[in-house]
């Protein structure tokens, strides 16, 4: 049988396996705090419990974080792809983006997303199985080892759920990750700085906000119905009103309220036309939106936006008193931005993308300075 990951174990799961043994139920906060605030998974440093325990520790569960394959630092920009392999074999993805003041990491929730989306590559893969809570937080552990390893004596500060997956498909390892993320006994993350993504999953948006105060993010990309069915299937269970009425309800986190992220296609949902159609629709929600020019990947004939209608949008958007920045994702010289994440071996990702990425990038690099994604 295959060895329990530590990262599997709650506190409530520390105290039951503790007290089976006969130690004291505090003991688990001391465990945590090894792991969660001091960073270490090697319980024969745990100095403050007996050797015995110690030794118990050790030989009852696996103290491995997620398998590091590999990862790429970009010389562009500094973010760094981390590619990681579970204990059965799944190749999954984050995202590490140091800026001055803060580390955002970009999170996977599933290796894969069943949600199909016309535009993202990992929706492509379809859905090969959830994460589990550990590999979630595992991510971030192993983000502040890659710190570490960089010479950054610092910690990840941001996380935000926008790597693989649909992180409100796998709802319950995803919230008890996020209540690690901002325990101040644990991770001690602001909520302000822990965004869940979602292309828009009404019951469970509705069930997050009760059970979480993380902020959210909807991946709206469209506010015409039956356009954003075509590009997201989920529009046809979820449709536009019924989400708006979900979220004019939802329990705003942050100053900005609600952000939502609007992918800009050519062609597609970049007219002033579609520009209208958002303002009405967030009419009535404290909100922001971030404009993402499309990243591209093969297999789709779709190219972003041109710098023109960007920001002819945006100023539709501006001066209606929407913020609206156009944000670049980090990462795309190394195919780690948003909807790159579909890696089944480092090898495919070195392929077109890159140099697709890299001569958009020379494009619009006069334009972008300082429009980093991230909350
Ligand atoms: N499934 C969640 C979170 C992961 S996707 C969601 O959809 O929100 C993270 C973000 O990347 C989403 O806003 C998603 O719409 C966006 N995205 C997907 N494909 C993209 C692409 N090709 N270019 C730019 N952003 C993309
Ligand atoms: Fe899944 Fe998000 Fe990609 Fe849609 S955009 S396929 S929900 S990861």
């Amino acid at each position: 049988m295959e060895t329990k990951s530590f990262l599997e174990m709650t506190t409530e799961l520390w105290k039951a396996w503790l007290t089976e043994r006969g130690h004291k139920s505090f003991v688990a906060s001391q465990i945590d705090n090894w792991i969660y605030v001091k960073g270490s998974h090697s319980p024969e440093g745990f100095t403050d419990l007996s050797p015995s325990l110690r030794a118990l520790l050790c030989a009852s569960f696996s103290w491995e974080l997620p398998i590091l394959v590999d990862s790429i630092l970009p010389s562009q920009d500094g973010s760094e792809k981390i590619l990681w392999k579970t204990a059965d074999g799944l190749f999954s993805e984050s995202v590490l983006m140091p800026t001055e003041n803060r580390v955002t990491l970009c999170v996977s929730s599933q290796v894969g997303c069943r949600m199909a989306c016309t535009f993202c590559q990992t929706g492509k893969m379809g859905l090969s199985r959830d994460l589990t809570r550990g590999e979630i937080l595992g991510q971030i552990l192993l983000g502040n080892e890659r710190l570490l390893a960089r010479d950054e004596n610092r910690r990840v500060t941001n996380v935000v759920f926008m790597g693989m997956g649909e992180p409100l498909d796998n709802f319950d390892p995803v919230v008890d990750a996020c209540r690690v993320m901002i325990d101040p006994k644990k991770l001690g993350l602001s909520k302000h700085k822990v965004t869940v993504s979602t292309s828009g999953l009404v019951p469970a948006i509705e069930r997050l906000g009760q059970e979480v105060p993380v902020a959210l993010a909807i991946s709206l990309h469209n506010a015409d119905d039956a356009e954003r069915s075509a590009m997201m299937p989920i529009n046809k269970k979820y449709p536009l009103a019924e989400l708006k009425e979900c979220l004019l309800k939802y329990p705003i986190q942050t100053r900005h309220g609600i952000t939502f992220e609007y992918v800009m296609i050519a062609g597609k949902n970049d007219s002033i036309v579609h520009a209208k159609k958002l303002v009405k629709f967030i009419h009535g929600l404290k909100a922001k939106v971030n404009l993402i020019p499309l990243n591209p990947h093969p297999g789709t004939p779709m190219e972003a936006s041109s710098l023109e209608s960007l920001q002819a949008f945006q100023r539709y958007l501006s001066d209606r008193s929407i913020p609206a920045p156009i944000r670049y994702s980090k990462g795309q010289d190394v195919s780690a931005a948003c909807g790159q994440l579909a890696s089944k071996r480092i090898e495919e990702l070195d392929m077109m993308p890159r140099k697709v990425a890299l001569a958009r990038r020379r494009e619009t690099l006069e334009f972008r300075a300082g429009n980093e994604l991230g909350p």
